[in-house]
């Protein structure tokens, strides 16, 4: 059966990188997009190629086609239309930040369980073939017992992006929720471990408009394995490339550049044994959101990062702004 996708928000991620992957599914057709302004819901639908341009979220829902919903609205809209499409019965995708707060989180989770849909968080880092061996190799062994990671993810946010996310804390405007939600998520993957206490600084270095929001951030994670973590977010940062290490008693691991959409560098492993390179295929990130959405739609397994994945990712966000808010070490 062809999976019928509506779009509810009109927004860059879905143009650039979702609908792209939607499209390469063989079983998933895109064939509505909601946004809140009917003329710009059209032309986005023109320029597209999506068939059908809602102009409420009941319509979408309302929409036969429609089998599963994929939410990239501003964050503080997130709650209500995962809400409203848990009701009318429909799977859904949902950008990250999950929500804006823990209870919304929770509730969504508890309404499309009662529902019986799929809750995926869009959470795409843990997707990459440079992670997944990083998760392998500390599986197996290979570093012993992690005791330290560092991720650094200080980025220069692009210019068509500098919106809401700058001058809108009602949307979640900030480093934290935009970045620091997908680094924890990514560490919680690699380590299969959860987070317990943060310690943050934030910063405003300039290009948020909104004294309220923080365009910098340093945080100090300690996980349940006792490893702490330090993660550096930032809008600011033109030239310092990514990755993540990893640091154990018998080993370390590194990735460069593997926090962004591309193919990452090898996957660098050093240990007693000398320093071991592993290349790998890339199969296209988003395309494997898409599959593994469609396959626990289909009742095969889970989705990539599920609604529980986007809330823990949450808590530890929260905590971090917490954090840098009051001077205090959080527990998450
Ligand atoms: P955008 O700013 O592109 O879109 C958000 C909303 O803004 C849209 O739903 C749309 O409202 C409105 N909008 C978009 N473009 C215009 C425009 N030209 N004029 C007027 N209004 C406009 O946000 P992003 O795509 O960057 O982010 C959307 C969500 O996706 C967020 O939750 C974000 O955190 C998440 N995200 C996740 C990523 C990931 O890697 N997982 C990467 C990037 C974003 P309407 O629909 O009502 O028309």
């Amino acid at each position: 059966m062809t999976i019928g996708i509506g779009l509810i928000g009109a927004s860059s991620i879905a143009r650039d990188t979702m609908i792209p992957a939607m499209r390469n599914h063989p079983e998933c057709e895109v064939v509505s997009v909601f946004s809140s302004n009917p003329e710009r819901g059209k032309s986005y639908a023109a320029e597209n190629n999506i068939p059908r341009a809602a102009n409420s979220v009941a319509k979408l829902l309302a929409d036969t086609d429609v089998h599963a919903v994929y939410v990239s609205t501003t964050n503080e809209l997130h709650h209500q239309q995962v809400l409203a499409a848990a009701k009318a019965g429909k799977h859904i995708l949902c950008e990250k930040p999950l929500a804006m707060s823990l209870n919304e989180a929770q509730e969504m989770i508890a309404a499309c369980r009662e529902a019986g849909v799929i809750l995926a968080t869009n959470h795409h880092l843990r997707m990459g073939a440079g992670i997944r061996k990083m998760r392998e190799l500390i599986v197996e062994g290979a570093i012993g017992k992690p005791l330290a990671a560092r991720v650094f993810h200080a980025v220069y946010l692009p210019d068509h992006l500098q919106g809401w996310r700058l001058n809108n804390p009602g949307a979640g405007a900030g480093v934290v929720l935009d970045i620091v939600v997908h680094d924890i998520d990514t560490l919680r993957f690699v380590l299969n471990a959860e987070p317990t206490e943060v310690v943050s600084l934030s910063q405003h270095a300039g290009m948020a408009t909104d004294d309220a929001v923080e365009d910098g951030n340093m945080a100090v994670f300690r996980f349940d394995n006792d490893l702490i973590a330090q993660v550096h977010t930032a809008f600011t940062i033109k030239y310092a490339g990514d990755g993540i290490e990893v640091h154990g008693s018998e080993g370390s691991l590194k990735i460069d550049n593997v926090l962004g959409r591309e193919l990452s560098s090898p996957v660098i492993l050093k240990n007693t044994e000398g320093t071991q390179q592993f290349e790998l295929t890339q199969h296209p990130i988003d395309d494997k959101t898409i599959d593994l959405f469609v396959d626990a739609i289909q009742g095969q397994g889970k989705p990539g990062a599920t609604g529980e994945d986007g809330e823990r990712s949450l808590a530890a966000a929260l905590a971090c702004l917490e954090s840098a808010r009051t001077g205090s070490r959080i527990e998450i």
